[in-house]
């Protein structure tokens, strides 16, 4: 392995979903839901596949169909005119859309700012692209992870690139607030920044919180890299269907990486995807109101074991303290957790570069059927 990857080893998700199944213990570590999406939009798969659409290599940019559904739907939702020849790009999940944005708007040496803690695959393909990283942490405050603003800006340097954001915020749940968004959006245009939006979660919001579009603010329109995925928004983790929109000139650019990373992306579920990004209203309002509900269920479990509960506005994911139990090491508790009580969870230090700042922290994914949550919550009542 070379200098670049030697730091990084096998992902946190792999290691902890195989513990899971050689323990066979509930599994609430890898984000990825236990019911697949919708009847319709897995016939509309089988449909493409029998009917030969898609079984040859699609178009690099990703097949019109689809291009021209995301530009409806980022229409429809935000208010955004997005060109489906030139604005789009479809890439294999959200994954791919990273790396090859990475790999093409990165200089080796550029400082890239991220987020921490970061959603793993960030580190990895900021030093694949031979950049630096810059972590940014979010501290938590008042029942939330809160962005730093001073401290954002005093981490632009001369050398900074780029910003890489994550909103709603794997693995906080925090969405970032439009006063939050606005005064990233004027950094970015004073210090002449691109920024890189992760934006997979963008319909798993609650309680009010809103999610807006980084590119919707004065100013970003050509300099941000918005990405998504049908992964979380259709519960389709294995399609790898995601896509990116910004302005011609930062597309071409990601193609140019995305063409020899993949060359295309899997064809008869892009055509799935295109109709599963058209379904009515209801299907979105439908799928937030289930993980709300599976939210509440867990956090109230985690809430009655004993510990502190950071209750996410976004994702599906929730953040806990295991300080009120007495322990202090995330790493070792989600080691010990799974033969202790037979529930598998993240431990949030592994997305950190400041280790000991997220030390106390663990995620558990509510993705999952209520059964299984409060089998979950019994097992850790029981044991911790
Ligand atoms: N970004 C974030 C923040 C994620 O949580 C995930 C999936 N867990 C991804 C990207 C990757 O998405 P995909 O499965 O579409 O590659
Ligand atoms: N994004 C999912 C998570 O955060 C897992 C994706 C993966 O395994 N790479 O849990």
């Amino acid at each position: 392995l070379n200098r670049r990857l030697a730091e990084f080893g096998t992902t946190i998700f792999a290691e902890m979903s195989a513990l899971a199944l050689r323990t066979g213990s509930v599994n609430l570590g890898q984000g990825f839901p236990d019911t697949d999406g919708p009847e319709e939009v897995r016939e509309a798969a089988v449909r493409a596949l029998r009917d030969g659409r898609g079984n040859q290599y699609p178009p690099g940019p990703g097949v019109p169909e689809l291009r021209t559904a995301v530009a409806a739907h980022q229409k429809r939702r935000y208010g955004l005119t997005v060109d489906p020849d030139t604005e789009v790009l479809v890439t294999a999940g959200a994954t791919e859309a990273i790396a090859a944005a990475l790999l093409a708007l990165v200089e080796p040496g550029d400082e890239v700012i991220a987020l921490e803690p970061y959603y793993d695959s960030y580190a990895a393909c900021i030093a694949m692209a031979g950049g630096a990283r810059v972590p940014v942490t979010l501290r938590p405050r008042e029942g939330r992870f809160r962005l730093d603003l001073d401290e954002l800006r005093d981490a632009v340097t001369d050398r900074t690139r780029l910003l890489l954001l994550n909103t709603p915020h794997n693995p906080t749940g925090t969405v970032l607030t439009r006063g939050e968004l606005a005064a990233i959006a004027e950094l970015a245009v004073e210090r002449d920044l691109l920024v890189v939006t992760d934006e997979v979660y963008e319909h798993l919001v609650f309680d009010g919180a809103e999610h807006l579009p980084l590119s919707t603010f004065p100013g970003m329109r050509d300099r941000t890299v918005t990405i998504s995925s049908a992964g979380k928004t259709f519960s389709f983790t294995g399609w790898k269907v995601g896509w990116v929109t910004a302005a011609p000139e930062l597309v071409t650019a990601v193609r140019s990486a995305k063409q020899f990373l993949t060359y295309v992306s899997a064809g008869p579920f892009q055509y799935a995807v295109a109709e599963a990004l058209a379904l009515p209203e209801s299907y979105f309002t439908g799928f937030r109101a289930d993980m709300l509900a599976k939210r509440d269920v867990l956090a109230a479990g985690l809430e009655e074991a004993g510990l502190t509960v950071y209750r996410p506005s976004g994702t599906y994911f929730v953040t806990a303290d295991i300080r009120p139990l007495g322990e202090s090491d995330g790493i070792a508790f989600c080691r010990s957790l799974p033969e202790r009580a037979g529930v598998v969870a993240i431990p949030t230090a592994v997305f950190y570069d400041h280790r000991e700042l997220g030390a106390p922290f663990v995620r558990f994914a509510f993705c999952k059927q209520r059964s299984v949550l409060e089998e979950a919550s019994r097992r850790l009542k029981a044991a911790v």
